[in-house]
């Protein structure tokens, strides 16, 4: 069974800088690209970073279904379409979603098993200090900074925390916490046909008594 993962962080922390450092490095795993209606930042296109669309075809597209969950960020809307996650469950292939502290609540909601990670800044000294670099004029980061200060508290309701301080770190950890849930014995146990070629070690996983364990 494919996972979803779910990567969260307040705006400015390096969720996209640690999402594509991180699926140049690991197989298996696709970053679901979301719909949004805000405008495109310089380097930024169409299909690769977000579908950018119409308020009114947004709209449309809440009437259609056509979303997993969407929200309102910043005066946009962003939306998680449905499609792609189902694509992504039915060819086994994991997914990332890239997605704001609301989305990420929705999404544990409607999957149970999705792992959470949060992604923390080491300061927000620091945190502003990458918003301005990113771009954004004073008192758009001012606004953004009194808004990450209502979503870091949501950290304690995540599966995992990463603090970026350094991007290798915390692409390191996001690794690592994949991994580890490929490993989780359940997932194992449902692919053990396609991960180990040995039938007799299959059915001693799967049916052999089990040494040393009390009954
Ligand atoms: P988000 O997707 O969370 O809004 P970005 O990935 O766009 O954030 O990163 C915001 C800015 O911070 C970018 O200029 C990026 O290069 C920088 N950045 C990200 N992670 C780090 C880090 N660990 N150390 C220093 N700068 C970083
Ligand atoms: P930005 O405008 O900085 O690219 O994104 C603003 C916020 O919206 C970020 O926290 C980003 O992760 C989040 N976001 C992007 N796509 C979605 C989505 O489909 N759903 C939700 N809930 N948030 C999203």
């Amino acid at each position: 069974m494919a996972k979803l993962f779910v990567l969260s962080a307040p705006s400015g922390t390096g969720k996209s800088t640690i999402a594509s450092k991180l699926l140049q490095q690991i197989e298996g795993i696709k970053k679901i690209v979301t719909v949004t209606t805000r405008t495109p930042r310089p380097g930024e296109s169409d299909g690769v970073d977000y579908f950018f669309i119409t308020k009114e075809e947004f709209e449309k597209r809440i009437k259609e279904e056509h979303f997993l969950e969407y929200a309102e960020v910043y005066g946009n809307y962003y939306g998680t379409p449905k499609d792609q996650v189902e694509r992504n469950l039915k060819e086994g292939v994991d997914s990332l979603l890239v997605i704001d502290v609301q989305g990420a609540f929705r999404v544990k909601e409607i999957f149970p098993s999705a792992v959470t990670v949060f992604l923390l800044p080491p300061s927000l000294e620091e945190l502003k200090r990458r918003m301005i670099s990113r771009g954004y004029r004073d008192s758009n980061a001012r606004l953004r900074l009194e808004t990450a200060k209502k979503e870091i508290p949501c950290a304690r309701e995540f599966d995992y925390i990463i603090i970026n301080d350094f991007v290798d770190k915390a692409v390191y950890q996001l690794k690592s916490i994949i991994t580890a849930s490929r490993c989780e014995r359940e997932s194992v146990l449902e692919v053990l046909k396609n991960v180990l070629p040995s039938e007799e070690i299959r059915s001693l996983v799967k049916g052999g008594e089990c040494y040393g364990k009390k009954t």
